[in-house]
C-alpha cells in the first residue's frame, strides 16, 4: 500500500472525508488523494515521491512557484522576528501601499486571514453603507462559506435565494439574489423587482469556481452602471484573478474601478492572507473609525504579509504577466490541438496566470452550459493525467494556474500525457 493511501485512511479516522477542504478528497473523481510531501518551482512531490507538474498551485497563490527562494526567505526573515505580536507593524504598511501602488481603485484597505473572511466582510460593509439589505450574486460564482453566500438560484428565475448547504437559514438566504453570469437582463430584473433594497452586486470578474470563463465584452461596465443607477455598490471578488492575470488583477485588464475590491491568494504567497479595500468613504465605516465591526486576532500576521509582499515584488518585475500569458496560450493552443486531432469536443482559454477547459464543444459562458457529459469525460481526463504525473484540480469547476516556473519542458510533459490519454479514449 502507498505511504498516500496509508495516511489518507488514517486521515479518513480524524478528519471528516479525511481533509480540511472538500475538494482535495477525491470525491467527485473517484480514488484516494495524493499527499503531498514538498514542492518545488513548478513540481510537487508526493509522499511516495512521485513528481507531478503542479496546475493547481494551492489552488492560485503560489504564482512565484513552489519554495521561491526570496518568498521562502522574506518569510523565513519575519518569523526570525517573532511570529505575531497583536499589534501593528511595519510588513502590514508595506503591503498596504504595495496592494494600494497596484490597484487605484482601492484607497484604503483592511487585511484579514481567509478570502471568506474578507468578502462577508465586504457584504457587510455595502449594507452598512447603503442601508440596505439585499446582495446580488451569480450562479457558480464562490465568494467563500460564509452563511449569506452558500445560496444557489431559488425554483422561479426571479425568486429569492436558497440555501444551498445545510445550516443555512432561509431567512438569510431569502437576502441574496442570484443572477445568471454573462446575463445583465437577469440583473436587470432583480434590481427592478427589489427596487431600493440591493446594497450590492458581488461578482467574479473572471468566474474560477466553474471552470474558467471570461465575462462577455461590456459584462462588468454594465453591471457597473447597473449598480450606480439603483444606489447599490459594485464588489469585485478578486480573491482569484488579483495579481494572477495581471498586476492590477481583471480590474486593470477590463478596466473597471470597483467601490470594494477583495483579495486573497497571491497576496499571501501560500500564507494565510486576504483583504478587502475601496473607496475611503466606504471604507472608513470600518471599526475603530466607524460603527461597522470587523476584527481577527491573527489579521495581517507580519509572516503571512513578508511573504505576500515578497511575491508582489517577483510579480512587478517586467514582462512578468506577459511571459505567463506567453506560456499559458502556448499550452492551452497544443491541449486544443490534440483534443480536436483526436474528435474530442474541447474547448480552453487562458489569461496571464489562470486557464481552463471543458470538454464541451459550444461556448460556455454560464453555469448551466457545464453538463453531466462534461464531468464524465473530465474525471477520466484527470485521473489518466495524474497517473502520468500531471496535476490538475480533481473538479471540472475549478480553474487551472501556472507559475512563473511553468516552461515549455512542463508544457511538452502535459501534452505527451494529453496525447496518452486520446489514444485511450479512441481505443476505449
Ligand atoms: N472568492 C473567490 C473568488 C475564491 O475563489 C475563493 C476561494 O477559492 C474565495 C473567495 C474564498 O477564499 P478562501 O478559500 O481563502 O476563504
Amino acid at each position: 500500500m502507498s505511504t498516500s493511501t496509508k495516511l489518507c485512511n488514517t486521515a479518513a479516522k480524524l478528519m471528516p472525508g479525511g481533509v480540511n477542504s472538500p475538494v482535495r478528497s477525491f470525491n467527485y473523481v473517484g480514488g484516494s488523494p495524493k499527499f503531498i510531501a514538498r514542492g518545488q518551482g513548478a513540481y510537487i512531490y508526493d509522499e511516495d515521491h512521485k513528481e507531478y507538474v503542479d496546475y493547481v498551485n494551492a489552488y492560485g497563490p503560489m504564482i512565484a512557484g513552489h519554495n521561491n527562494p526570496s518568498v521562502a526567505k522574506a518569510a523565513t526573515a519575519a518569523i526570525a522576528s517573532g511570529l505575531h505580536f497583536g499589534a501593528p507593524h511595519r510588513y502590514e504598511v508595506e503591503l498596504a501601499q504595495k496592494i494600494i501602488s497596484c490597484m487605484p481603485q482601492i484607497e484604503k484597505i483592511r487585511l484579514v486571514s481567509s478570502g471568506t473572511e474578507a468578502c462577508m466582510s465586504a457584504i457587510r460593509l455595502a449594507r452598512a453603507y447603503t442601508k440596505r439589505p439585499k446582495i446580488i450574486k451569480f450562479n457558480g460564482c464562490y465568494h467563500g462559506h460564509s452563511d449569506s453566500m452558500l445560496v444557489s438560484a431559488g425554483s422561479g428565475a426571479l425568486s429569492a435565494g436558497a440555501p444551498s448547504s445545510p445550516g443555512v437559514l432561509k431567512e438569510q438566504a431569502e437576502h441574496t439574489l442570484v443572477a445568471s453570469y454573462n446575463d445583465i437582463a437577469s440583473v436587470e430584473k432583480l434590481f427592478e423587482k427589489h427596487p431600493g433594497s440591493v446594497a450590492a452586486i458581488i461578482v467574479e470578474p473572471i468566474a474560477g469556481n466553474m471552470g474558467f470563463i471570461l465575462p462577455q465584452p461590456n459584462f462588468l461596465q454594465k453591471l457597473k452602471q447597473l449598480c450606480h443607477a439603483f444606489g447599490a455598490l459594485l464588489i469585485l471578488d478578486e480573491v482569484m484573478t488579483g495579481f494572477r492575470v495581471a498586476l492590477g488583477g481583471a480590474s486593470a485588464v477590463y478596466n473597471i474601478a470597483a467601490d470594494i475590491t477583495i483579495l486573497g491568494k497571491v497576496i499571501g504567497g501560500g500564507l494565510p492572507i486576504a483583504a478587502f479595500g475601496g473607496r475611503a468613504d466606504i471604507m472608513d465605516l470600518l471599526a475603530p473609525i466607524g460603527p461597522v465591526y470587523q476584527a481577527g486576532t491573527l489579521s495581517g500576521s507580519p509572516i503571512a504579509c513578508a511573504s505576500g509582499l515578497a511575491t508582489l515584488e517577483i510579480v512587478t518585475e517586467h514582462n512578468f504577466y506577459a511571459k505567463l500569458h506567453k506560456t499559458s496560450s502556448q499550452l492551452v493552443h497544443e491541449l486544443c490541438k490534440v483534443m480536436h486531432a483526436a474528435g474530442i469536443d474541447f474547448q480552453a482559454h487562458n489569461l496571464a496566470g489562470m486557464f481552463g477547459f471543458f470538454f464541451i464543444k459550444d461556448p460556455v459562458v454560464n453555469f448551466p452550459d457545464i453538463r453531466a457529459k462534461e464531468a464524465e469525460l473530465f474525471k477520466k481526463f484527470f485521473l489518466h493525467m495524474l497517473e502520468h504525473g500531471i496535476n490538475f484540480a480533481p473538479s471540472p469547476y475549478e480553474a487551472a494556474f501556472i507559475s512563473a516556473e511553468h516552461g515549455a519542458d512542463e508544457i511538452k510533459k502535459t501534452i505527451v500525457a494529453a496525447v496518452s490519454f486520446t489514444e485511450s479514449i479512441n481505443r476505449a
